[in-house]
């Protein structure tokens, strides 16, 4: 099975990031590092194609940089990369992002293309199903366990109550949660095999596609502070109110 896997490169969260005062765009440092949403999807898309033979094909849109990120990923056991880098799609938003990215995939060729839910950094959370629906494939969303069974994609999509076992025929695209699989660390073997797999740089020319950026930020403000949690004393009765506020957050 030919498996393409969605992966982002971001800042690091751990460090302070500069923001450009006229685009209002985080300002990309060379070093970013693997988005850690997408190391549930690598490490899904390497255990399913080490049940069919498969190969692994990691596929990117952004600024390249070092590509810290990619050869992270590639370290796991990818087998090459794809990475869409092109000063004229600074600014994609989501649906511009899909185009590209769907554009590489169709051109790599695939079987099943596996994607996070949502990013750390952009977080949209609509990128999947709009690839989905420009490579005319079904979209399965949200699935914490994954299992192919021949032509059969099956998964068990996370609901608020359970789950739900959905199924599709391949080609087609599973969203994978974060949990769905433990990803695995890359070895040292692995690291030093990542220096030397292939990465092909694409522009938009390459991929003969003509999206425009199509997003522009008006303006930001800080994030409101969190409010501080609430103190439950112990009169005897706290285990009552702790009961009724999980009730009310829905968590049991
Ligand atoms: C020159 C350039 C500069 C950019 N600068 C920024 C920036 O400053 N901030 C920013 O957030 N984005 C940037 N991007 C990337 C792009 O604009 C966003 O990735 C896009 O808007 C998708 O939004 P999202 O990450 O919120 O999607 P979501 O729907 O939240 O993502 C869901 C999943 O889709 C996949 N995915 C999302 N984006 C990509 C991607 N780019 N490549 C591969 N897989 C992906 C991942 O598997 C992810 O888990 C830049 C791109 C280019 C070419």
């Amino acid at each position: 099975m030919r498996v393409a896997v969605c992966v982002k490169q971001i800042p690091d969260p751990a460090s302070p990031y500069d923001l450009d005062p006229e685009t209002h765009f985080v300002v990309r440092p060379t070093d970013q590092v693997l988005d850690d949403t997408d190391r549930y999807g690598v490490e899904m898309g390497l255990q399913l194609a080490e049940q069919t033979e498969g190969t692994v094909t990691l596929v990117s849109m952004g600024p390249s940089g070092n590509l810290q990120g990619i050869r992270q990923a590639l370290a796991m056991g990818a087998d090459k990369a794809v990475v869409v880098d092109d000063p004229a799609l600074r600014g994609s938003d989501a649906l511009a992002t899909a185009r590209v990215l769907a554009a590489a995939i169709a051109r790599e060729g695939f079987d099943l293309v596996i994607a996070g839910t949502e990013s750390t950094d952009g977080y949209a959370g609509i990128l999947p199903q709009q690839l989905a629906e420009l490579l005319d494939v079904p979209a399965l969303t949200f699935a914490k366990k994954v299992s192919v069974d021949g032509e059969m994609v099956r998964i068990e999509r996370q609901t608020q109550t359970g789950y739900d076992e959905v199924e599709a025929s391949a080609p087609a695209l599973v969203s994978v949660t974060a949990g769905a699989v433990e990803p695995r660390y890359p070895t040292f073997k692995g690291i030093m095999q990542a220096k030397s797999k292939p990465v092909d740089s694409l522009t938009m020319a390459d991929l003969g596609v003509e999206t425009a950026a199509q997003q522009r930020i008006m303006s930001i403000r800080p994030a409101p502070e969190r409010p501080s949690g609430e103190v439950i004393e112990d009169d005897g009765e706290a285990h009552l109110k702790i009961v009724a506020l999980l009730e009310q957050a829905k968590v049991i």
